[in-house]
């Protein structure tokens, strides 16, 4: 009772020095005229405190000049945000005046106008007797968004989500609360910054309509992504716009390429007649891929496999057949006969003596007059080096068996003079003053011997010619002997001694 006595008294007051004010058009969506309103109320104002002691509205306010009833939210409609008990508890202990309010701090405005995004509405009262009554945002298309729906009209068109480029409007109202009220020198403070309100008549509301305006846009807010390169695909770490989807690659790794490793059991090996595959499969995690190499058929491997050798006197055969894989191929072809081995046929009789020893040239003929492979017998001389009778040994193998010999004749060895040089010039001026010497330096495999048949040039044992001093002109002959000898013929050299 004493409460609702205390309240009316405030709105009492308001009245009287509530100037006329400018509302919104927001405001007047708020304004409720009750059915209980009876003039009676606007009548007694001021003096009948205790005759309207009963009444069910706990503030009524009457401004008659512009037609206009306002009646402060009553304890039914309050939403609990006030505390209602806490409210009739204490009021009751400490009942007050109303009061104005001499500064309003509204903070954690949110401003910002993510788009792809719904209007955040965090304001909250941090300072002065006041609640937000609402908060909300508007278009230029007239498209509205408010926390509270009290403050939609019938006609509004609603937007639920910031549209990318659009320019949205922040509109702001706050009530004062426990019958309390703003002057014309209320400081309102929003997220720290002064702001100027517009007031309503009974001065209970203050709206901030054009406080901010701005467009919606991508503020992007990137979160890190990382796709791992595969066999055939690079991988990439990037960020992405959990809002928009933008995308900014941060780095990229190439493509891994197959890891193929060979399949033994998916494999067919290939066989003589029969083509195989070996099948490789990447080993990489997630592909599994699988590459394909066609083995072609390898054909037989044919060997000569000797059933029976020949001899000299003897026939033999030889089956040719494939020993791949030890012979489990199994392929075979007819039997051949290999022809007896008759003789050794010399491409010379005899060979002249060189000093080192000679394997003479040779072939062996079979049975039908054909060359024997050479790689079917080994070869081996014996008296091979000096002159007198050499033979040959040959022992066969393969696809003959058995010895044979030949011999051969090593005859004496033809030699040759060698020397400086076969014409020696005198000149005559020189050997008009002196004698002149001249060595023939002559080399051969035996003893030289030397002759000269001039008696004005003499040469001696060892190969040197004196052209005695006064000889006249003309050439004079040299003739150089190389002994015979057990191993090499004799030869004889002619050098010619010119004076001129
Ligand atoms: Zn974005
Ligand atoms: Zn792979
Ligand atoms: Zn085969």
């Amino acid at each position: 009772m004493k409460k609702r006595i205390f309240r009316f008294a405030a709105l009492a007051v308001i009245l009287v020095i509530s100037p006329v004010m400018a509302y919104s058009e927001d405001d007047m969506q708020d304004m409720v005229v009750s059915e209980d309103f009876t003039e009676e109320y606007s009548e007694d104002i001021g003096e009948g405190q205790d005759d309207l002691a009963d009444d069910e509205y706990t503030g009524l306010i009457s401004d008659l000049s512009e037609n206009t009833l306002f009646i402060a939210a009553s304890d039914d409609d309050d939403d609990g945000d006030d505390g209602d008990e806490e409210e009739t508890e204490e009021t009751e202990e400490t009942e007050k005046d109303p009061e104005a309010i001499e500064s309003v701090s509204i903070d954690n405005v949110y401003f910002m106008l993510q788009s792809g995004t719904k209007p955040k509405y965090s304001a909250k009262v941090t300072h002065g007797n006041a609640a937000i009554r609402y908060e909300g945002w508007s278009d230029e298309g007239g498209n509205v968004n408010y926390s509270s729906s009290a403050s939609y009209q019938d006609d509004d068109i609603k937007f639920t989500k910031f549209e990318k480029d659009q320019i949205y409007t922040y509109h702001l109202s706050i009530i004062a609360e426990d019958s309390d009220y703003f002057t014309e020198t209320t400081r309102f403070w929003i997220n720290g910054s002064a702001y100027l309100g517009t007031l309503n008549t009974a001065k209970t509301i203050c709206t901030f309509d054009n406080i901010f305006s701005g467009r919606a846009e991508c503020l992007h807010e990137y979160k890190t992504y990382e796709v791992e390169a595969t066999c055939t695909t690079p991988g990439r770490e990037y960020k992405r716009c959990t809002y928009c989807g933008d995308e900014i690659t941060i780095k990229t790794t190439p493509e891994t390429g197959h890891n193929y490793e060979l399949d033994e059991d998916k494999s067919v090996e290939a066989t003589c007649t029969r083509a195989g595959k070996e099948v490789y499969v990447c080993g990489n995690d997630n592909c599994g891929n699988i590459y394909e190499k066609l083995i072609p058929a390898l054909g037989h491997h044919l060997v000569y496999d000797v059933d029976d050798p020949a001899t000299d006197t003897t026939e033999g055969t030889y089956t040719v057949k494939c020993n791949r894989d030890d012979g489990a191929c199994g392929y075979q072809e007819k039997s051949w006969t290999i022809f007896p081995y008759k003789k050794i046929k010399l491409l010379k009789e005899k060979y002249p003596y060189t000093g080192s020893a000679i394997i003479p040239s040779f072939r062996v003929v079979d049975s039908i007059g054909k060359t024997v492979d050479p790689k079917f017998y080994t070869v081996v001389c014996f008296h091979n080096k000096n002159i007198g009778t050499a033979t040959l040994h040959l022992t066969f193998s393969g696809r003959y068996s058995g010895k044979m010999k030949k011999t051969f004749q090593i005859v004496k060895g033809r030699q040759t003079i060698t020397v400086k040089s076969a014409s020696i010039t005198v000149p005559k001026a020189d050997v008009k003053k002196k004698t002149i010497r001249v060595s023939l330096g002559a080399k051969a495999k035996t003893k030289l011997t030397y002759k000269s048949k001039s008696k004005k040039i003499k040469v001696n044992k060892k190969g040197v010619v004196t052209v005695k001093k006064g000889t006249k002109k003309g050439t004079y002959t040299i003739t150089i002997t190389a002994k015979e000898s057990k191993n090499w013929k004799k030869a004889t050299k002619k050098i010619k001694i010119k004076v001129k």
